[in-house]
C-alpha cells in the first residue's frame, strides 16, 4: 500500500468507528435490561383456581364488562402441564409456583421422586421478608399448602400440614380449617401454640379491624368455608387488605399469596354462578392489591390461576343483560394455557409465553435471588 491510499484508509477507518460509536451511544437501553438492576420489595401473588380466560370473561360480563385485573399492563400465559400429567392438579399446579418444578399430580413441594424442595415462601422468610396466605379454602388446602408443607400426597394429611405450618415462619393466614388445629388426633392444640408464639388467632376478619400490627391466624370455619352462593359472607377483599396493612410494616418487604379458592369447585360442579361469583370476589381482593402499590413503588403484583376447570365456555349471554349462556366440556380440569396478569415493579417480566414454573424463576429474579432446589 503507498503512504497516500493508506492515509485514506486510515482515515475511513477513524470516521467509521467514530459513527458507529455515535450509533451505538445514541441507542436507548433496551426496557428489559433497565428491569434487572432494581430489586422488588414486596410481591402480592394471586392464584384463581381454575380460572382460565372463559372465566374471567364471563365475570367481567356479569360484572358490567369490567374487572379490576383488566387495568393490569402486562399479560402472559402460561402453560400448566405437570411431570405426571398433561392436565394438572392444584397440588402440581401450585408446587410449579411455589418451588419452580414440575412436579407429580398430587405432589406438594416435592418433586417427582419425593424429595422435598425448598419454597419461595421459605426463602422469603430465610430473606427476613413478612409473609401471608389469605384463600377461601381450608388452609391446608393444596394451593396454599405447597407454599409450606412438603407431602407426597396432598390426601389425607391435613393435620401434619397445620403441624407444618405451625413451623413455617409465616405471619398471616386467613382461611378454613380449624377442626386441623384444634382436633386432632395427637390432641395437640395448635392454636394455643400459635399463641404462644404471638399470633392473634380469631375466627371473623371483622375482629380484625382493631387489630393494626403483629401476626394473624384467622380460621372462619372448622373445615372449608361455604360457598358465596350458598352465603359465605365475602371476605377475601377484607382479608387481602388486612394481610397487606400488617405484612407492610417489615422493613425487608413481603410477600403475600391470595387464592380464589372456589372458583375451581364452580368449574367442577359445572356452574356458572358459583365461577362468576368466586371470581367476582376474587378480582375484589386485587383491588386491594392494586390500592396499595399505586402508593408504593416497590410492589409486584401478579394474578394468574393453576390451571381451567370445566372446559367452560361461553355460547351466548348479552352485555346489556349482564348474563352468559355457559357450556362445560368436563367435570374436571383442562390443559388450556392460563392467562397472568402483572402490575407494579418489574411486570414486564412476565410478558410471553412460558411454563407455569418461570413465574418462580422470574420472581427470584425481580428480587435478586439465586436459584436453588437445583
Ligand atoms: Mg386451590
Ligand atoms: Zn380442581
Amino acid at each position: 500500500m503507498k503512504f497516500t491510499t493508506y492515509r485514506i484508509f486510515y482515515i475511513l477507518v477513524l470516521i467509521t468507528v467514530a459513527i458507529i460509536t455515535f450509533a451505538y451511544t445514541e441507542i436507548e437501553p433496551p426496557i428489559q435490561n433497565k428491569s434487572t438492576t432494581k430489586k422488588v420489595k414486596n410481591i402480592i401473588f394471586f392464584i384463581g383456581d381454575g380460572m382460565g380466560l372463559s372465566e374471567i370473561t364471563a365475570a367481567s360480563i356479569v360484572n358490567g364488562n369490567f374487572l379490576n385485573l383488566e387495568q393490569f399492563p402486562v399479560v402472559g400465559l402460561v402453560k400448566t402441564y405437570s411431570a405426571s400429567h398433561l392436565i394438572t392438579d392444584s397440588a402440581a399446579g401450585a408446587t410449579a409456583y411455589s418451588t419452580g418444578h414440575k412436579t407429580n399430580n398430587g405432589s406438594l413441594a416435592m418433586d417427582v421422586n419425593a424429595k422435598p424442595l425448598k419454597t419461595i415462601m421459605e426463602m422469603a422468610e430465610e430473606n427476613k421478608m413478612a409473609t401471608g396466605i389469605v384463600v377461601t379454602c381450608t388452609v391446608t388446602h393444596a394451593t396454599p399448602a405447597a407454599f409450606y408443607g412438603h407431602q407426597p400426597t396432598r390426601s389425607n394429611v391435613n393435620e401434619q400440614l397445620a403441624s407444618a405450618f405451625v413451623n413455617s415462619g409465616v405471619d398471616v393466614l386467613v382461611g378454613g380449617g380449624k377442626k386441623y388445629f384444634m382436633e386432632r388426633t395427637d390432641k395437640h392444640n395448635l392454636l394455643d401454640t400459635l399463641k404462644k408464639k404471638g399470633f392473634n388467632v380469631i375466627d371473623s376478619i371483622s375482629e380484625a379491624r382493631n387489630i393494626h400490627e403483629g401476626k394473624l391466624v384467622c380460621l372462619m370455619a372448622p373445615e372449608q368455608p361455604v360457598s358465596l352462593l350458598n352465603g359465605r359472607k365475602s371476605y377475601l377483599p377484607e382479608a387481602t387488605a388486612k394481610a397487606i396493612e400488617l405484612l407492610k410494616n417489615n422493613k425487608e418487604g413481603f410477600f403475600l399469596m391470595v387464592e380464589g379458592s372456589q372458583i375451581d369447585w364452580g368449574g367442577h360442579e359445572n356452574n356458572s354462578d358459583y365461577i362468576i361469583k368466586e371470581t367476582i370476589e376474587f378480582d375484589q381482593a386485587i383491588a386491594e392489591a392494586l390500592k396499595f402499590a399505586q402508593l408504593d413503588s416497590n410492589t409486584l403484583i401478579v394474578v394468574t390461576a393453576d390451571h381451567e376447570t370445566g372446559g367452560f365456555s361461553i355460547n351466548g349471554g348479552s352485555l346489556e343483560n349482564k348474563t352468559v349462556q355457559s357450556a362445560f366440556t368436563t367435570d374436571y380440569h383442562t390443559a388450556t394455557m392460563i392467562p397472568v396478569f402483572a402490575d407494579g415493579a418489574n411486570a414486564q417480566e412476565f410478558a410471553g409465553v412460558y411454563d407455569n414454573t418461570d413465574i418462580f424463576y422470574k420472581f427470584l429474579k425481580v428480587l435478586g435471588w439465586d436459584i436453588p432446589n437445583k
